[in-house]
């Protein structure tokens, strides 16, 4: 679904993605790991044409979405993605927050939007939230709702940054079960996150991003049970 080819991005003269070449087959979830500031928030934007690359090029679908023709629009129209915190819009109610993007972008009658999206709460015990606005939520219920909301258009594929870091731990569990589920139901997924746990159960391929570079890449098993590189093994060790 996504590829990345030598994909290199820096900032004002500091190279911050070097050389970076990913797969993501459909139907899997690749965990990004690393150490603050290794590059794993600038891949997943780079990957969302938040930000331009300098070099190498980013594939969707088969299409290079880094090609200067390429429709930005239309291909943030087939990518959710979902950020650490702030994620609703505040004014609007969560009912309404699920089903902009397929009332406004993909000309669903609300009849059917508000349907499906009645339908996805009810199946994260949210029922009976769809007027409330985000500020009456919890943090857990917020990125529950953003996550819903993310999914609501049938994106090919979904970027999570960091989803669970702003939130009360007791919080977590319950986010990261929707991810699991989505998994379940064949969601494509890139997960930027420090829940290692989580990456180890829940990803298919693990990357270890070191400095802007992927170090080490494999299996959850390979890079989690027995990781080749000497740094990668004192990440794991500082972390775990
Ligand atoms: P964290 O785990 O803390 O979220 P990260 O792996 O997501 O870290 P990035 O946010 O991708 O790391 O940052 C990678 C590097 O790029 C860092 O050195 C950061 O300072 C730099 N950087 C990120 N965004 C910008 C920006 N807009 N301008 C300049 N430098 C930036
Ligand atoms: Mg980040």
């Amino acid at each position: 679904v996504l590829r990345l080819e030598e994909v290199r991005k820096t900032y004002g003269g500091t190279v911050v993605l070097r050389d970076i070449g990913l797969d993501v087959p459909a139907h899997t979830v690749t965990a990004l790991i690393g150490a603050s500031g290794s590059g794993k928030s600038t891949l997943l934007r780079c990957a969302n044409l938040l930000e331009d690359v300098d070099d190498g090029a980013i594939f969707l679908d088969g299409e290079e979405i880094t090609d200067p023709r390429a429709d930005v629009d239309d291909v943030r129209r087939r990518i959710g993605v979902v950020f650490q915190a702030y994620n609703l819009f505040p004014h609007m109610t969560v009912l309404d927050n699920i089903t902009l993007a397929p009332r406004r972008v993909h000309k669903e009658p609300r009849e059917q939007a508000e349907a499906r999206a009645r339908e996805l709460l009810a199946r994260l015990g949210l029922a009976d939230r769809a007027r409330e606005y985000p500020d009456r939520l919890s943090g857990g219920q917020q990125q529950r709702v953003a996550l819903l909301r993310a999914v609501a258009t049938r994106p090919r594929l979904l970027l999570l940054d960091e989803i669970t870091a702003a939130l009360d731990p007791e919080l977590v569990g319950e986010v990261l079960a929707v991810v699991r589920d989505l998994k379940e139901q064949g969601m494509t997924m890139v997960i930027a996150t420090h829940e290692m746990a989580f990456a180890r159960e829940v990803a298919d391929q693990v990357c270890f991003l070191d400095g802007g570079v992927v170090l080490e890449r494999g299996t959850s098993a390979e890079v989690f049970g027995d990781p080749r590189e000497q740094r990668t093994r004192e990440f794991l060790r500082r972390v775990t």
